[in-house]
């Protein structure tokens, strides 16, 4: 079988990589450079405390492959598991942890319910009288997303996946209802599938073989601090679910810190976006983060900040799957898309080949939800 994936982020290697370990001769097309999408400016965040069933199989599927990326990919991915600490200040928020922790632990996930008290056990500088609840699940955690995807990439170079840079997809060759190619500046190349894997740019990808894809671009951003105190490399990556707010630690007691605050999230140019921090956000962020816990005091400094894009559906969930013969889609992912990139990198190879999903069931993320109305609800999103 010959494929050729659209976009050289993590999902796209990851999906080349499993394809061509299914014994398909693969080509990548990545119109700037591997990386130089969202995939580059994310956060590393990999946990399993979601509140659907398919994003949690999503992640425990991938993360049986992120504990053994070193030994499999040769790359040490800076994999560390401090735990993820959902916090909930209102009532509804509460009982839905409740309603989630059982869910998880029947999936294998390790997460538990806290008492506020318990929770400053794990997040010693936390304001635990804000909060009603918390959850904590010690295999969450992070990873570098730029050392994941040179592993990715070094794989996909092994496998002898055509990896070309510098090579945009100009259109999706569609001949009698089926995808058969794509054109590239260049050249056209034949192929019996064709991966859309193009994050923020999916839409268009998608318009080119006459789809219409429900993925928006949403501009998020991101700070590196150094708090006082510093926070401690062995905190989790902590998330106000009704603030938005998150920070989680870096190296020397520096943390990130990230949320959306404004009412407001307008559509991103995936081509024209601010892509530095504002300050004001700046200025806002630490006040939400000061909120959580007393590590950003005023003393605390901005190192420097980033923003990049999620590509968001409706539902904050992906679409997975293949809404055109010959044409799979792996889109949509947006916060997540790091982290679920190794089982999707595989679901999109059984796609193609098998024309099933095994691994995980994925039949919730088809396109067709959206004209169906079977929309999912995923509450554990900042
Ligand atoms: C601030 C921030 C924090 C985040 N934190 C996390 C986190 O903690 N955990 C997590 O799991 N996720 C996180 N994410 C989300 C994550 O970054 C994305 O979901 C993920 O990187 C998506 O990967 P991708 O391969 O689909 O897209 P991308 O990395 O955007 O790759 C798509 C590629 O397609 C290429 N492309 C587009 N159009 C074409 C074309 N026509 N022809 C050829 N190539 C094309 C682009 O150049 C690009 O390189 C975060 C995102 C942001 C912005």
């Amino acid at each position: 079988m010959d494929a050729v994936v659209v976009g050289g982020g993590i999902v796209g290697l990851a999906s080349a990589h499993a394809l061509a370990e299914r014994g398909a001769s693969v080509t990548v097309c990545e119109r700037r450079a591997v990386g130089s999408g969202s995939t580059e400016r994310s956060i590393g965040g990999i946990r399993a405390q979601f509140s659907t069933p398919v994003n949690v199989e999503l992640s425990t599927a991938s993360m049986a492959i992120w504990e053994r990326f070193e030994e499999r990919f040769g790359v040490d991915i800076a994999y560390r598991r401090p735990g993820y600490l959902l916090l909930a200040r209102e009532a509804e928020t509460a009982d839905a942890l409740r309603e989630q922790v059982p869910m998880q632990n029947e999936r294998g996930v390790p997460s538990e319910l806290l008492a506020p008290g318990e929770a400053r056990e794990r997040c010693p500088e936390l304001d635990a009288d804000r909060y009603l609840a918390a959850t904590y699940s010690p295999t969450d955690g992070f990873a570098d997303p730029h050392l994941a995807l040179q592993g990715y990439a070094e794989a996909c170079r092994a496998a002898e996946v055509d990896v070309r840079t510098h090579t945009p997809v100009t259109d999706v060759r569609v001949t009698d209802g089926a995808a058969v190619g794509v054109e590239t500046d260049g050249e056209g190349i034949d192929a019996d599938v064709v991966v859309n894997a193009a994050g923020p740019w999916a839409r268009r990808v998608g318009a080119m073989a006459g789809l219409d894809l429900p993925v928006v671009p949403r501009r998020r951003q991101v700070l590196v601090a150094d708090p006082d105190p510093p926070v401690p490399e062995d905190a989790p990556l902590t998330v106000d679910l009704d603030s938005g707010s998150y920070f989680r630690p870096e190296r020397d007691g520096a943390a990130l810190v990230g949320g959306h605050f404004a009412a407001d999230d307008p559509e991103g140019d995936p081509d024209g976006y601010a892509r530095s921090m504002d300050l004001e956000w700046a200025a806002t962020a630490l006040e939400r983060a000061a909120e959580t816990a007393s590590y950003f005091g005023p003393s605390t400094r901005v190192q420097r900040g980033w923003a990049g894009l999620y590509a968001v559906t409706p539902d904050w969930h992906p679409i997975v799957g293949e809404t055109l013969p010959g044409f799979v889609n792996a889109v949509g992912f947006s916060g997540h898309g790091f982290q679920h990139a190794p089982a999707t990198g595989r679901i999109v190879a059984e796609l193609a080949l098998d024309g099933t999903a095994s691994l995980v069931d994925v039949s919730a993320l088809g396109r067709d939800r959206f004209d169906r109305g079977a929309l999912l609800t995923e509450r554990n999103v900042a």
